[in-house]
């Protein structure tokens, strides 16, 4: 299988990583022209490994039961929600990628997804990557979705389509922090609407963090009630953080 950090740089990409060497996402020291992360770095990065909730991916704490506490009580709208890293693992890369205009780190974390989850995601069957949208004004100011471009490095890889416009987000909601979470799962539900979902079967909702899984079972019905059949979620990482949910983009 491909090393992920170890592409060959074109000519052009070589001399832009001389003047702006790239950064590997997982220790933030620069890294060798044409490398997307230190293989050192990579190999000591866990992934997150069962035993995990076979609906919405996240870690049991034993291999008891098969969904987690919170499936149980409300089972998601999603078949399946796949995650690559436990959220603290890869905290710091996904919070640069983020807010520190590291956009590129994306391809290391595309990378990796398709590596952990590739033969799952093309067992899905789907034909559409959807990226979880960020609010135009927020997406403006941040000059990228890191959804949508990680979505993109998974599409290229596995040959499937991104459809970025398949759902909107159509207002900034209220702060999360302070509300109850079916307060919370209501504030969401208002923030997404349909675009041009036009086709689309079996969609695999992409997004950086899983937290509480709100945005995505929010994404998720907003494509059902489209005229998707089947919606699976795949995120780079699944795990809590004060200050730095998924739902942080609201603020
Ligand atoms: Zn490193
Ligand atoms: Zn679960």
């Amino acid at each position: 299988m491909k090393r992920s950090c170890a592409a060959k740089p074109e000519f052009y990409e070589k001399t832009i990583s001389l003047l702006f060497p790239r950064r590997c996402p997982l220790c933030g020291r620069p890294v060798e022209p044409g490398a997307l992360c230190h293989e050192a770095c990579r190999q000591k990065t866990p992934y997150l490994t069962p035993p995990f909730c076979l609906q919405c991916g996240t870690a049991l704490a034993d291999d008891e039961s098969e969904l987690c506490r919170g499936c149980v009580r409300a089972p998601k709208s999603f078949a399946m929600a796949r995650h690559v890293y436990p959220y603290p693992a890869v905290r710091q890369g996904l919070l640069d990628m983020k807010y520190k205009d590291r956009p590129e780190y994306a391809d290391h974390f595309a990378a990796e997804a398709v590596r952990r989850l590739g033969r799952e995601m093309v067992s899905w069957d789907a034909d559409a990557l959807v990226p979880v949208p960020l609010h135009p004004a927020r997406k403006r100011h941040r000059g990228y979705n890191q959804a949508a471009l990680l979505a993109e490095g998974i599409g290229r890889a596995l040959q499937l389509p991104v459809r970025e416009k398949a759902v909107r987000r159509v207002r900034r909601t209220a702060p999360m922090k302070a509300l109850s979470r079916t307060a919370r799962s209501a504030n969401l539900e208002k923030a997404f609407a349909a675009g041009d979902a036009s086709g689309i079967r079996r969609a695999i909702v992409v997004d950086d963090i899983y937290t509480t899984g709100a945005t995505a079972e929010a994404v998720t019905r907003v494509l059902l009630q489209a005229g998707a059949e089947k919606v699976f979620v795949v995120t780079m990482a699944a795990g809590s953080d004060a200050g730095s949910t998924d739902e942080s983009d609201f603020l």
